[in-house]
């Protein structure tokens, strides 16, 4: 028996509207809501090309609320925390780190530079307009033996000890060992690991990382391996890494990481694709990850 066509083309438009039901949820809706931007840079060379009413408005437009600020040399953040009518204008909250380095040359040796550590202690006596520092870093170690210089075991103990959070860019041996050097053995360090592997650890190391040490954080940019292509051509986090991020939600954190000017440039272009990717996740774990993670460790409200 032939198949009468109205029923073949019922099944037809039954076809095509689950394949469309499907698009439309791959293409789910981007995040709306409030950001935190856990990695910003307000360096020297950023201040005259960027002002602050600059940043302050790409970080409006982006709906960012609240950054994680330092700088090299310090005085870019203390000049944030100083405007602070601008600051509430643009309704962004800005929690200051002290950054390790006074100039570029400080990158390579500050794990080994006492004057660091005196710098360190006299910006944390020192404060800033918007109150006290919450932390240490951005700071690197392209070497991860170097976490070992007396400087660095010397900053991860006071930090343990002070509650300060620490924001370092350092591959997964680093982190062992920086942990290593707290008085806590890292069960209550609070150590922001910037990109979360910039080289690459596997998805199995960072998760065993993640479970050693109960107070640290992951900040996602710049990470590879973390977004892939959807069908549709959108950006959404690669399946490890939405496994692990839906597994542990309380864990990451995002940011601009404004290292270059460039970085400044495409501020509101970085926001969007992280809007883009957050908007693949279920609505509750992408405010995670965008505002909620960052807001508890600082003590911002859930509500901005
Ligand atoms: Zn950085």
């Amino acid at each position: 028996m032939q198949t009468p066509p109205r029923t073949f083309w019922r099944a037809r438009l039954v076809v095509v509207c689950l394949l469309v039901g499907l698009c439309e949820q791959a293409q789910a809706a981007d995040y709306t809501g409030p950001l935190f931007d856990a990695h910003m840079h307000y360096n020297v060379e950023a201040q005259q090309p960027h002002p602050i009413p600059d940043v302050l408005g790409r970080m409006q437009r982006s709906g960012v609320r609240a950054v994680l600020a330092n700088s090299r040399p310090n005085d870019g953040t203390r000049a944030l925390t100083e405007a602070r009518a601008q600051t509430q204008a643009a309704g962004v909250a800005v929690v200051p780190l002290v950054r390790l380095y006074r100039n570029r040359d400080d990158y390579g040796s500050w794990f080994q530079d006492p004057t660091i550590y005196e710098m360190v202690q006299a910006e944390l006596a020192r404060g800033t307009a918007a109150g006290a520092y919450r932390g240490i870093g951005e700071f690197h170690l392209y070497d991860s033996a170097n976490a070992r210089g007396k400087v660095a075991q010397q900053l991860m103990a006071l930090a343990d000890q002070r509650d300060l959070v620490v924001l370092a860019h350092v591959d997964d041996a680093a982190i062992d060992l920086l942990m290593a050097a707290t008085p806590s053995a890292g069960k209550t360090t609070r150590l922001i690991w910037a990109h979360t592997g910039i080289g690459g650890a596997s998805v199995e190391r960072v998760r065993g990382l993640l479970v050693r040490y109960p107070a640290l954080m992951g900040e996602l940019s710049y990470r590879p391996g973390l977004t892939c292509a959807s069908a549709q051509g959108g950006t959404v986090l690669c399946p490890d890494w939405r496994a692990l991020v839906l597994e542990y939600p309380d864990r990451f954190l995002l940011g601009s990481d404004t290292w270059i000017n460039p970085r400044w440039q495409y501020y509101e272009a970085q926001m969007q694709e992280y809007r883009s990717w957050l908007g693949d996740l279920p609505p509750v774990v992408a405010r995670k990850v965008a505002w909620e993670n960052g807001a508890r460790m600082f003590g911002l409200p859930v509500q901005p």
